[in-house]
């Protein structure tokens, strides 16, 4: 391997669970908790790789590899959702089920942190295959999920259909039907209402509550949301109920830019007949980079990791960066932000609506008793709210970043556990 390949790995592939380490590291030692926690959760508790062959519609046989990490179970059961993707791989599902502990403690739910990832471009599988490879990825990690041991949901290119194969091939195996072993499922067959638009709701809550401590009137402010997928488009529609102008969006083809805000309800149709917001007529295109440093209020990144970076964090012009994405800011970038004055709400708290939801779908699934849209959403924010509120103050208390604040927050809570259930043996 040469000295550039071996370099680009430990930059492009090791970046998030390394950064997500130094974080783990720098809590630890402000919270003064024993260093020995670091070697503990710098490591997850189980990890699961699985080869998954199956049947493609020309007739031949085509092997996937996919994964389930679970980090940590000290608060509970572990919780996290899988990602299909053709660039994932063992390091970065173990840094997001890493992110998955910190980010069920930031909101106080009783869960650990997993997730799940098979390597596969689900744009190029028709329906059926895509089916059968989750039905046989399902059934290779049906060893370790349950409703009682972990809890599968959603992630990036994964939906409502393929949790319903993964309920359905679970329950196949038992012989009878098991809903609460995954979240984000179709309400008919005991998904929550609000589940879908969860996420970005809650980053929207969150931006709300920054938003009145730093005096940003949303109602006269722009964003810039890069990602218009399920967290995206629902943080746009959030917003700009709010009366903010949404300037700029973004999907994996490219973005758009409009100074004087797009049509959210146009563009959405748009997006349903193309597949794409790029095209969209009367708008400027900008590149996915070019939408991150653009002029504008509040900003969402909520595509994937490592999107603000140290080259482009110094001309980030938003004053209020929401993560609606897992990891979109280096460790060196969110510094620069730091230093700068530009508030972060990190993923563990800004993005965490949609695992708060589905911890509710978990609550009804056990209980066989379902809650109004309204009320899953009321819990829903006084939730977000108040984990703000419990993070902005170790922040002015410590005066460190909002991300450092939330890391805190949550170490102390998972090492508490820790503690109470002390080393077996
Ligand atoms: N994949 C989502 C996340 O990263 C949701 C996980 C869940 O609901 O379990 O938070």
């Amino acid at each position: 391997m040469s000295m550039t390949t071996s370099e680009n790995n430990i930059c492009s592939k090791n970046t998030l669970l390394e950064e997500t380490i130094l974080q783990v590291e720098k809590a630890v030692q402000r919270l003064g908790l024993d260093s020995g926690y670091v070697k503990i959760l710098k490591e997850p508790k189980r990890v699961l790789s699985v080869s998954i062959p199956i049947r493609m519609d020309n007739g031949s046989i085509e092997v996937f590899r996919g994964f389930r990490v679970q980090h940590n179970l000290a608060r509970g059961p572990a919780k996290g959702g899988i990602r299909y993707h053709p660039e994932v791989d063992m390091d970065e599902v173990t840094a997001l089920a890493m992110l998955m502990t910190w980010k069920c403690a930031v909101v106080n739910i009783p869960y650990g942190g997993a997730k799940g990832g098979v390597i596969c471009n689900p744009k190029e599988l028709s329906l059926g295959e895509l089916e059968r490879l989750t039905r046989r990825f399902a059934s290779e990690i049906s060893i370790i999920i349950g409703p009682e041991k972990d809890i599968p949901a959603p992630d990036v290119y994964t939906n409502p259909q393929v949790m319903a194969w993964i309920m359905d091939t679970f329950s196949m195996h038992q012989g009878f039907s098991v809903p609460a072993v995954v979240t984000g499922k179709p309400i008919e067959i005991g998904g929550s209402q609000g589940r879908n638009e969860a996420t970005g709701r809650g980053v929207v809550f969150t931006i709300e509550e920054a938003a009145s401590r730093l005096e940003i009137n949303l109602d006269e402010s722009t964003a810039a949301i890069q990602g218009y997928g399920n967290v995206g488009s629902v943080a746009a529609a959030d917003l700009s109920n709010l009366g903010c102008r949404i300037v700029a969006v973004s999907d994996s083809r490219g973005g758009i830019y409009s100074e004087k805000g797009l049509d959210l309800e146009k563009l959405n149709a748009y997006k349903a007949s193309t597949g794409s917001v790029v095209g969209y007529p009367e708008v400027r295109p900008v590149s996915n980079q070019d939408l991150l440093t653009l002029d504008c209020d509040v900003l969402v990144p909520a595509a994937l990791e490592n999107q603000i970076t140290g080259e482009n964090a110094p001309k980030i012009k938003a004053r209020l960066v929401a993560e609606g994405a897992n990891g979109p800011i280096t460790h060196t970038a969110d510094q620069i932000l730091f230093e700068r004055g530009i508030t972060v709400i990190p993923d563990i708290l800004a993005n965490a609506g949609g695992v708060v939801v589905s911890y509710f779908e978990w609550v009804q699934d056990l209980q066989n008793f379902y809650w109004t849209k309204d009320e899953v959403n009321r819990q829903l924010r006084s939730r977000m709210v108040e984990s703000f509120r419990e993070v902005y103050q170790f922040k002015e208390q410590d005066g460190v970043s909002m991300r450092e604040a939330a890391y805190m927050l949550a170490l102390g809570r998972v090492a508490r556990a820790m503690e109470f259930r002390g080393l077996y043996p």
